[in-house]
């Protein structure tokens, strides 16, 4: 299946992973009422190419949408999920929360990770959300490991969202990560116990799951790539792309030091 992969391979991983972790240190500090999403794009495509890197997200094909993806981020605000696209005409304002994802293609091989950021003063409730996902991935990082499964994982997941009766988006999933952006297998951010693929070390995988603070239901928007919540509740976003080993997992995105 292609999904353990050998030491060299692992050391570009992790080459191609420092990248995204350096940019979503940088948009730490960037993101701040005023400034635009594209404005945070620009920062983020240079980046990448100055260390002789490829946004992985730019002209990226979907089927059933017309057009590629035209960013090298997805920046999503508030009410959005997922694979909104940075305009100038799209301001941060005080209060938002900005999810922004990023993926890197360097030396041939793929780092992807997303973090959500308060612009200014963020309220109680999407503070508390961006503290629960983030928990949630926290949770799945610390049960994966070498023959643990995806629905260990999917579970560690969903026990942190639904006991804080947070929606949990369920359409989109994390996945395998590699000489591809998107590989074999799927990693829902749900799932029963003991079930589904076997972890091995070796295998590479980007756990990212996306919370709401309302019900499921997720709609696309007129742009054909954001995914926006159904009931215009708010969202966070959390994503690491890891190695799996024996005792654990090494994170090859590391955006939070
Ligand atoms: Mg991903």
């Amino acid at each position: 299946m292609g999904l353990v992969k050998k030491e060299h391979e692992i050391l570009h991983m992790r080459r191609a992973g420092k990248v995204v972790g350096d940019v979503l240190r940088k948009m730490r500090e960037l993101v701040r009422p005023g400034v635009t999403t594209l404005e945070l794009d620009e920062t983020a495509e240079r980046m990448i190419r100055n260390e002789g890197g490829v946004p992985a997200f730019k002209g990226y094909r979907v089927p059933g949408i017309p057009s590629p993806f035209p960013g090298t981020l997805c920046v999503s605000i508030n009410e959005e999920i997922v694979h909104g696209i940075p305009t100038k005409e799209r301001v941060v304002q005080e209060g938002d929360i900005v999810s922004i994802d990023v993926g890197v293609e360097l030396e041939g091989y793929f780092g992807d990770a997303a973090c959500t950021y308060g612009a200014g003063e963020v309220s109680p409730l999407r503070k508390k959300l961006m503290r629960v996902t983030l928990d949630s991935l926290h949770a799945a990082l610390s049960v994966a490991r070498s023959g643990k499964t995806l629905g260990d994982i999917g579970h560690a997941v969903e026990t942190v969202v639904l006991s804080e009766n947070f929606g949990l988006v369920r359409n989109y999933a994390g996945h395998g990560i590699g000489k591809k952006l998107h590989e074999f297998p799927q990693v829902p951010n749900y799932g029963k116990p003991h079930t589904g693929v076997t972890l091995k070390s070796g295998m590479t995988i980007a756990i990212e799951p996306m919370v709401m603070t309302g019900g499921e239901e997720v709609l696309a928007k007129d742009d054909r790539w954001t995914v926006v919540t159904a009931d215009g509740s708010d969202a966070a976003h959390f994503e690491h792309s890891v190695l799996i080993c024996e005792e654990g997992v090494e994170v090859l995105t590391p955006w939070e030091e």
